[in-house]
C-alpha cells in the first residue's frame, strides 16, 4: 500500500511511467490494468480514499513492498481524470 501525499511521491514512477508508456485499462472507477506494452506484464492498480488520505495499491513486486512504482503513477494518471470528469458531471 502506496499512501499518496503529494505529487513528489511519485515523481520518479512518473518519470518511469512516461518511458514505459504502459497502457491502462479502467476497470471500474478506482481499479485499473496496467500492461508494459513491451514485455506485457500486467498488473492490477487500486485506488481508494480512507479518511481524506489517498492510497494506491500495485499487485507488482515493488507496489507489495510499498514502493510508488509506474504502474500506480500511470494509473493515477488516468483515476484522477476519471475523477476530474465524474466531478464535472455531477455538479
Ligand atoms: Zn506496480
Amino acid at each position: 500500500m502506496i499512501q499518496l501525499t503529494s505529487a513528489d511521491t511519485l515523481t520518479n514512477a512518473i518519470n518511469k511511467a512516461r518511458t514505459v508508456k504502459p497502457r491502462v485499462r479502467i476497470n471500474h472507477f478506482g481499479s485499473y490494468t496496467v500492461t508494459n506494452k513491451q514485455t506485457g506484464a500486467t498488473y492490477t492498480v487500486s485506488c481508494t480514499k480512507r479518511e481524506g488520505k489517498r492510497f494506491a495499491l500495485c499487485s507488482c513486486k515493488a507496489g507489495e513492498r510499498g514502493n510508488a512504482c509506474y504502474h500506480v503513477a500511470a494509473a493515477v494518471a488516468a483515476h484522477m481524470q476519471l475523477a476530474a470528469e465524474r466531478a464535472a458531471l455531477n455538479f
